[in-house]
């Protein structure tokens, strides 16, 4: 058995940040982090256009601002207290990343750059060209290596251990293997931090990684802990054309157009949107969208519309959003200095995830703290996006809630003894799943298995929903996840990187994490910034501003909810009390 004061799973930007904040402030605590990619491969290295905060480099701004256009975006479901701690702490720990060694874009007058984004009034996302992900992961992981955290890279976590302590039940560590030599080993630790991103791979179009399966949720689920407003998945308006990775938003902060078939630029035809134009948020961006190709104006009538950005000329291009150009040229063929890329909505971040305090110490139905037990970033729900996110807020909640979370854990485990665990249950136990796993003789090969589960999700629970639609796409969840329970074929047996024994069980966690999703959607009768209902079209404050709890009972999923916090309504009444969303 392996011991850590602190046990981390994940090295995204979460992960990494929690650990700096360990090793610099209580360096003498021992601190695991295990990924089950190497930390700068998680998927926050794609992160491209930006991180908010209200610098005021360009322009005016304050954190109320940023708090209101956080909580306007969110279609008033954030949690305000935390939006409060999001945006007060935003220009500080851009600064810390600054003294770190980011390497942010600058003005001419040599001031951090920062650009427009999409429901943000001001212009307040810090960036490194259209890099700003790689940019910032490659420091946090350099800082935690050279202060001496043990990372335990290609190791993946197969079971949170959950039993009773001292003071009732308790997050106690984790059972995880290595991918290299598949040797299973408990890990016993103080506090467990979950911070295991995004889900992106329940869908058959997204921008994700293929490590974006949802693993830290279905984790939680399993020992029966709820997950909240699961119903909220964003879709970003612009991935590429077919492959689906994202072409970032950047592109439209730096003035890229939104056309149809017609030429059209069509967000002015929209009343909601005919303001900000391609600068909407992106549920009503995607839906406009969406909107466009099922009334036959996508390009030639298909799949896609036009975003263009001809008129910004080649040098802006250049210089402001390479990769966009790059993924245009490598993944269709097409170079946007001269033609304009073809887009549609791709699925890209998750609202939801494990329930948090804004301690970052995850909660149960009751909103009690579980002991011992933490999540932060992508895969928590804090919640600072409600119903939906506004681009460059995700960085920052990874940044700002992975330092808090690190500093919270640090002082909770400082007078706190280690658990005591009986390994060997565990080992017996993950011994016998992986051998069962591997024993699989049946017809079915994952890649299949897992297509068909994508493109169910996709078609009952994407963009548009409905009371049918959603019951019978979990009807055909329950089919397909029959034939991964009875009919599955696994060839691989080897011990060495079996990648193929991997993929099983991300897929079955796919499998519950796409069943959560649908019955939350089906669950929330209103509609609600990414969360469209064609039969409840409307918002309904009176019935449904709350948070969705989804969780496991017996094998099925159950939904209750809990309240919204809407402090900042006693700093700002006019602005923080909900009111129909325009842009
Ligand atoms: C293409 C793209 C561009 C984006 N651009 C922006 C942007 O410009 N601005 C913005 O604010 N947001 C952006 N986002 C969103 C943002 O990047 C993510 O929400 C954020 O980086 C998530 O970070 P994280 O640390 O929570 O998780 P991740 O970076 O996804 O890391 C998850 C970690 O968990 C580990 N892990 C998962 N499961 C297991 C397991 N079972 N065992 C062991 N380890 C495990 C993985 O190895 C990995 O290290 C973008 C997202 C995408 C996909």
């Amino acid at each position: 058995m392996i011991e850590h004061d602190v046990l981390i799973i994940g090295g995204g930007l979460t992960g990494s940040r929690a650990a700096l904040a360990i090793a610099q402030n209580y360096p003498d605590q021992s601190v695991g982090l295990i990924s089950k990619v190497h930390p700068i491969r998680s998927h926050s290295v794609a992160a491209q256009g930006g991180i908010a905060a209200s610098l005021r480099n360009v322009g005016d701004d304050d954190w109320l601002t940023h708090a209101f256009d956080t909580v306007k975006g969110s279609d008033y479901l954030a949690d305000q207290n935390a939006v409060q701690v999001l945006t007060q702490s935003a220009p500080e720990v851009i600064i810390d990343l600054e003294h770190l060694g980011v390497l942010f874009s600058r003005s001419e007058d040599g001031r951090i750059a920062q650009r427009a984004f999409g429901g943000h009034t001001n212009s307040r996302a810090c960036y490194a060209a259209d890099k700003t992900g790689h940019a910032i992961l490659h420091e946090l992981v350099m800082n935690v290596r050279r202060l001496g955290c043990k990372i335990y890279h290609e190791w993946y976590v197969l079971d949170l251990i959950y039993e009773d302590g001292a003071n009732g039940k308790e997050v106690k560590g984790v059972v995880a293997y290595s991918l290299e030599t598949s040797e299973i080993e408990v890990f016993c630790a103080k506090s467990v931090l979950c911070a295991t991103g995004g889900y992106g791979r329940v869908f058959n179009t997204t921008s994700n990684d293929l490590a974006s399966t949802g693993d830290g949720l279905c984790l939680t689920a399993n020992i029966g802990l709820p997950l909240q407003d699961m119903e909220f998945v964003q879709f970003h308006p612009t991935g590429l054309y077919p492959a689906g990775v994202l072409i970032s938003e950047a592109v439209r902060g730096e003035g890229a157009y939104l056309l149809n078939d017609l030429g059209d630029r069509f967000m002015a035809n929209y009343p909601i949107s005919k303001n900000r134009m391609e600068l909407s948020p992106r549920d009503i961006t995607s839906r406009n969208i969406a909107h466009e190709i099922m009334a036959g104006r996508g390009i030639n009538g298909g799949n896609y519309v036009y975003l263009d950005v001809r008129h910004l000329g080649r040098e802006k291009i250049l210089s402001r959003i390479p990769f966009a150009r790059e993924e245009g040229l490598r993944l269709a063929g097409v170079d946007c200095i001269d033609q304009p890329l073809p887009v549609r909505p791709t699925a890209h971040y998750s609202m939801g995830g494990i329930p948090t305090n804004i301690d970052c110490q995850v909660i149960g139905s009751d909103s009690q703290a579980i002991a011992r037990f933490f999540a932060a970033g992508e895969c928590a729900c804090l919640s600072v996006h409600g119903a939906n996110r506004l681009g460059a807020n995700s960085l920052l909640e990874c940044v700002v809630f992975g330092k808090r979370a690190g500093e919270k854990i640090g002082a909770y485990v400082s007078d706190r003894p280690m658990p005591k665990i009986n390994p060997d249950h565990y080992l017996a136990a993950a011994k016998a799943k992986l051998k069962a796993l591997l024993s699989k003789q049946g017809n079915s090969r994952i890649a299949d298995i897992r297509q068909q589960l994508q493109d169910t999700m996709t078609e009952h629970c994407g963009i548009f929903r409905d009371d049918q639609r959603l019951k019978d796409g979990l009807a055909k969840l329950q089919t397909i996840r029959d034939r991964y329970d009875h009919d599955l074929l696994i060839d691989d047996r080897s011990d060495l990187f079996n990648m193929e024994l991997m993929q099983a069980i991300e897929l079955g966690n796919l499998f519950t994490v796409g069943e959560i999703i649908m019955t939350s959607a089906l669950s929330r009768q209103e509609s609600r910034g990414a969360h469209s209902r064609e039969d409840y079209p409307q918002r309904d404050d009176l019935n449904c501003l709350k948070h969705t709890l989804g969780y496991l009972e017996s094998g099925k999923v159950r939904t209750s909810d809990r309240p919204v916090d809407m402090s900042l309504q006693s700093i700002d009444r006019d602005r923080f009390t909900p009111q129909e969303r325009k842009y």
